[in-house]
């Protein structure tokens, strides 16, 4: 009885979706070398709020997928079987889950809904007044306006920002939240909680270089300790070649001191035991490579006829050059994880306890690189240690029985959302009981060549 309305819903907006694709498909294929430019600029723009109109849509659906009103959903559990069907990263899910709560009524236990936290954006949207690129303008100024801003004050630059929104770009909608941003904090009051909520550092992805661009703010605190690491190394100082005598020959920029600084400060925290353990290991680096390949990068160090193996990759998927990696072993590489060269599968370790290892887990960065769910980018730092088949009291729990899974998908499968088996290579597969079981290959990329391997 109850669903009587929902089938009829169905039908409907599977009719209406079918309308679309339909009138898509015949846009595409009608010639349009004769339309003129002038209706040419009309299409684009109506193009635009068609995508602006579909957003807004997107939202909603996201809204509603987080929290239900008919039945009870959880968001980890649907996160990932999305971000398939959409092909979409995680992230990107994650993102529009952010951003449809900023725009969905918030249902309570009791009581009825309390209007969305940016109900001005929230209608904008839904006439597709704003683009994805506005929504984020408007929601980063939003969000940064110091936490002693009123409600007034705050109602009052979410409607200004929304107003020129409706005739202006983001890159002019951006810059008018900061300047209005500085009207409601000309002194710029900002307490430890709002220097708590903007600091923040992220990693590039590493180029093909090798290199990874930082960008983020850092709190005054974190400040004044990077100022004085840079301080120490100071000209002739800690020089990357290790030389200390040449005081007149270092040619470092102040940004390569500043680089150099937090390296050699970063090295000398990892030497200590300071830092604790990290799943069942002292933090360190760490690094899977095969003994044949660590030969000849010691080989080629000195001698130039020999050639540098391709990179090492660490438990954080970065590729380290063999070279750097010669020279951080010099100093002292605590784990380095070193496998027998023709099977790539290194000796089992009997273990009775719950807990993997330190070892077990270090076989897991070489077997598994990372996450063992299909299609998850999650390296080995992020990783738990997923036991299977299920461990039993009395069963053992050997390097044969433990795959490395990150902290969300670990939980999906203990909580049975996805059940995994061993397959006859020594890999572990999954299945969300949809799809047939496939294992990860995206932290062996290789295997992926010559054609689909599950193909
Ligand atoms: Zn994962």
């Amino acid at each position: 009885m109850g669903d009587v309305g929902g089938a009829a819903a169905r039908d409907r907006f599977s009719d209406l979706l079918d309308q679309v694709d339909a009138a898509y498909a015949e846009m595409i294929e009608t010639p349009s070398d004769s339309i003129g430019s002038g209706f040419r600029m009309t299409m684009a723009e109506r193009l635009e709020l068609q995508e602006r109109r579909n957003r807004a849509l997107m939202y909603q659906v996201f809204g509603q997928l987080a929290d239900p009103p008919d039945e009870s959903g959880s968001v980890p559990a649907i996160k990932p079987r999305l971000a398939a069907r959409l092909r979409i990263p995680v992230r990107e899910v994650t993102r529009r889950f952010r951003t449809a709560a900023l725009l969905c009524a918030r249902r309570q236990v009791s009581g009825p809904a309390l209007p969305p936290l940016l109900p001005v954006v929230a209608d904008a949207t839904a006439q597709g007044t704003l683009g994805e690129d506005h929504l984020k303008a408007i929601a980063n100024t939003m969000a940064k306006l110091p936490s002693c801003t009123s409600v007034t004050d705050r109602t009052e630059v979410e409607a200004t920002l929304v107003r020129e929104s409706a005739k202006q770009d983001a890159d002019f909608v951006t810059e008018l939240g900061r300047r209005l941003d500085e009207v409601f904090n000309p002194d710029g009051h900002y307490d430890e909680s709002d220097r708590a909520r903007r600091r923040g550092l992220t990693l590039g992805a590493q180029g093909s270089d090798g290199m990874s661009k930082l960008t983020g703010f850092v709190d005054p605190e974190a400040r004044a300790s990077i100022e004085a690491v840079a301080a120490a190394v100071r000209p002739g100082r800690h020089q990357p070649d290790g030389t200390v005598e040449a005081q007149n020959r270092d040619e470092r920029s102040p940004a390569q001191r500043c680089h150099d600084g937090i390296k050699l400060g970063l090295k000398i925290a990892l030497g200590t035991t300071e830092m604790g353990s990290h799943r069942g290991h002292p933090v360190t680096v760490i690094v899977r490579t095969t003994l044949a390949e660590l030969e000849q990068a010691a080989h080629a160090v000195v001698d130039p006829g020999v050639s540098m193996p391709a990179p090492a990759r660490t438990g954080g998927s970065t590729a380290l050059p063999m070279r750097d990696l010669v020279r951080m072993a010099a100093d002292a590489i605590h784990y380095l994880a070193v496998f027998d060269d023709h099977t790539e599968r290194p000796l089992y370790l009997g273990r009775q306890s719950r807990i993997a290892t330190a070892d077990q887990r270090i076989i897991c960065y070489s077997r598994d690189g990372g996450c063992t769910r299909p299609g998850c980018l999650e390296p080995g730092y992020h990783s738990e240690v997923h036991h299977s088949p299920a461990w039993h009291p009395d069963g053992r729990t050997d390097a044969d029985a433990l795959y490395f899974a990150c902290g969300p998908d670990h939980k999906l499968v203990t909580d049975g959302h996805w059940q995994t088996a061993v397959t006859e290579d020594g890999r572990l597969a999954w299945t969300d009981g949809e799809a047939p079981p496939g294992v990860n290959r995206a932290h062996h990329p290789e295997e992926l060549l010559r054609g689909d391997p599950d193909g």
